[in-house]
């Protein structure tokens, strides 16, 4: 569900398939009298003293609601950000085409799978990290690494050592049976993501944090996603259709 993000830049015109947080599906729209703009104080400075002041020096804080079109869901969901001008060639002179920047959508987008079999607290961290994605993506890798430490509570990998003393998520993780060896060397991966992002040790790419989020996405599904129950079916199958069954 996670394998790319939509939070490029966006025009009016053209809203990215956002996913609903209600019912998941791709059908939110703009409700076009909704859409606010107000210019920053520092482009209002800049404009107010015009000095050589062009659309490229312009910015602007935005506001909108976007809804679901679904007949059966209509949620509604505020959505914040910033917008710039940029230069557009399209046409046989040169214009400046308003772009905008997706910061913070209430209630968070659908970003990662729903699965009622999820603990509340997972639930309650995927909520988080999808609120954080937009406009905070350093704030969002630390959501992860706290997603990780309450995965391996289900483990029942404890949190304190010796002496009650707290373990490093690298000593957790290094507790992980070799039984799930793979999912160990994908949470030592995300570890070294959340080093990076939490130590601010050099920028984070954005393919770097979706494929983690996708990554974490596929292992949450493996790790408690209850396998669908059959039984009933094979009974029902076998009642009706295996001769030896009908001969009794
Ligand atoms: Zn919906």
């Amino acid at each position: 569900m996670v394998r790319r993000f939509k939070f490029d830049f966006f025009s009016k015109h053209s809203i990215p398939d956002w996913q609903c947080p209600s019912c998941g599906r791709a059908t939110l729209e703009l409700v076009e009298n909704s859409f606010t703009t107000f210019r920053t104080a520092r482009a209002q400075q800049h404009y107010d003293a015009n000095e050589g002041f062009s659309p490229e020096d312009d910015e602007n804080v935005f506001t909108c609601i976007l809804v679901c079109r679904q007949k059966n869901c209509r949620q509604p969901v505020s959505l914040t950000g910033d917008g710039f001008y940029e230069e557009d060639y399209s046409g046989r002179s040169l214009t400046y085409a308003s772009v905008y920047r997706p910061r913070y959508f209430y209630p968070p987008l659908t970003l990662f799978t729903p699965c009622d079999d999820y603990p509340d607290k997972i639930k309650v961290q995927l909520k988080e990290l999808s609120a954080q994605l937009p406009g905070h993506p350093n704030a969002a890798i630390n959501v992860l690494r706290t997603t990780l430490e309450i995965i391996l509570d289900y483990f029942n990998i404890p949190r304190t050592g010796k002496n009650d003393r707290y373990l490093s998520l690298d000593n957790r993780i290094s507790s992980i049976p070799e039984s799930n060896e793979y999912i160990k060397r994908g949470f030592m991966a995300m570890k070294w993501l959340g080093n990076t992002g939490s130590h601010n040790l050099r920028e984070v790419s954005k393919e770097d944090i979706a494929s983690a989020c996708f990554m974490l996405d596929d292992f949450l599904l493996q790790i408690f996603r209850k396998p669908n129950d059959h039984e009933a079916t094979i009974a029902r199958l076998t009642k009706n259709h295996d001769p030896s069954s009908k001969d009794q």
